[in-house]
């Protein structure tokens, strides 16, 4: 598995002939500020293969996770008024949890177990990613690792609430099954329905 390295890493270079093939994508894509890529997948496998395309024409090489998330992070800013990669990753991000999505992939094409929104701040371009992408990829900005490290800790602390309400709901299914096979075995016997507290169910 590829390692997960910076964007300064990519093989895409930070000049004009990033910029007009963003220029064709956006109106490809129908991208304008404000726009929410995170929901259309489809739409990500055509412009990674379109991407994949644009690496092999330009510098003659295969693409990798890196050079799709360095090209998307790119698309979401406002990628002419920067001079280099880093004013990319440095440019002001938002970043936050996305209760309910699990599993899926990161912007990159990098299959994720829990996803995540960065949201270009200028822009107000926002996209999918895996938290681990972010942290290595986006070393640099730190205002962004602080948001990522809260937004983790928040998305935790809610998954294991529900992994104990889970677990909770489950304990309460077997008590029901005992109740059950205790009333079929012994049909004179005195149940406890009361331990059936929140179901339906009268005796
Ligand atoms: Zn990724």
């Amino acid at each position: 598995m590829e390692s997960l390295t910076e964007i300064r890493e990519t093989k895409i270079i930070y000049d004009e002939l990033l910029f007009d093939y963003l220029d064709i994508l956006k109106t490809k894509y129908k991208l304008t500020n404000g726009h929410n890529c995170s929901h259309t997948e489809r739409f990500f496998y055509q412009l990674w293969e379109d991407t994949d395309t644009f690496i092999q024409n330009t510098y003659g090489l295969k693409s990798n996770h890196a050079d799709k998330f360095s090209l998307i992070v790119a698309l979401l800013s406002d990628y002419r008024s920067f001079d280099k990669w880093e004013d990319v990753i440095n440019d002001d991000w938002t970043f936050y949890d996305f209760p309910n999505a699990h599993g899926g992939r990161c912007c990159c094409n990098h299959r994720i177990h829990n996803a995540y929104v960065m949201k270009n701040t200028n822009t107000g371009m926002s996209v999918i990613v895996g938290s681990e992408c972010v942290k290595s990829r986006m070393i640099t900005n730190t205002a962004l690792q602080t948001k990522r490290e809260a937004a983790v800790k928040r998305a935790n602390k809610r998954r294991r609430v529900e992994k104990a309400e889970a677990e909770e709901m489950s304990q309460q299914d077997d008590v029901m099954r005992v109740t059950l096979f205790e009333a079929m075995s012994y049909p004179h016997a005195k149940v406890n329905w009361g331990r059936w507290r929140g179901t339906e169910i009268t005796a």
